[in-house]
C-alpha cells in the first residue's frame, strides 16, 4: 500500500530536502564514522516507509568497509538504533529510519527483502513512539491534526528515558523506553 500523500509528514510540519547522490558520495568517505556513512547510505536508499534495503554485502561495500567487517558493521547499526535514528530490528540488509527524521514521500515503493521485516515492511517505526500498529496509520494520524499531540507524546516519552551503561562495549548510551502502544493512544 502506498503512502498517502497528505498535507503533513511530520509532527511540526515543517521539513528539509536531501540529495541522494551526495548522500551515497559522502557515504563512501572513510574519514567519516562509520555510523554516519550507514546514516547517509540509509537516507540515499530509503523507501516511502523509511525502510532502506541493501543486498547482502551491499552496505559495507557502500561504506567502504572490508569484507571482514561485521563487527564494524553492526556496532554503527547500534549506534544509530541507541541514538534513536534507527528502529530497533535494522539489520545491515535494512535499516528502519525514524519517520519523524526522514520520509520519502513520492517515490521507492520498493519493499525491503530482510525477511524478519516480513510483518511490517510497509509500516513506519517513529522513535520514542514504536512501529505504527498498521500501514497508513501514522500519516493518517497526521492528516488528521494530530501531529501536535504526537510531537507531545514524543517529548513525555523523551523525559522518561533512562540511561543505561553497557558494560560490555563500555560506552554509556541513552536508551529511549519505547512504548509502542503510545501511538495508539494519541
Ligand atoms: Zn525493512
Amino acid at each position: 500500500m502506498a503512502a498517502k500523500v497528505g498535507t503533513k509528514r511530520f509532527p511540526e510540519g515543517y521539513f528539509s530536502m536531501q540529495g541522494d547522490a551526495e548522500l551515497s558520495e559522502l557515504a563512501a568517505n572513510t574519514s567519516a564514522p562509520v555510523a554516519v556513512r550507514i546514516l547517509w547510505a540509509a537516507m540515499a536508499r530509503g523507501n516511502v516507509w523509511g525502510h532502506a534495503g541493501f543486498m547482502p554485502g551491499e552496505l559495507a561495500r557502500l561504506i567502504g568497509l572490508g569484507s571482514n567487517s561485521r563487527k564494524t558493521l553492526n556496532k554503527g547499526i547500534n549506534d544509530l538504533i541507541s541514538w534513536g535514528v534507527a528502529a530497533p530490528g535494522s539489520t545491515s540488509r535494512c535499516l528502519i529510519l525514524s519517520a519523524v527524521l526522514y520520509r520519502r514521500a513520492d517515490r521507492n515503493l520498493q519493499q525491503c527483502d530482510e525477511p524478519s521485516h516480513k510483518e511490517y515492511a510497509d509500516r513506519m517505526w517513529v522513535s520514542r513512539i514504536g512501529m505504527e500498529p498498521a500501514p497508513g496509520y501514522y500519516q493518517a494520524q497526521l492528516d488528521a491534526g494530530k501531529g501536535p499531540r504526537i510531537a507531545e507524546v514524543r517529548r513525555r516519552v523523551t523525559e522518561e528515558s533512562e540511561t543505561v551503561t553497557t558494560t560490555v562495549t563500555t560506552t554509556t548510551r541513552t536508551r529511549t523506553q519505547v512504548d509502542e502502544s503510545a501511538v495508539l493512544a494519541v
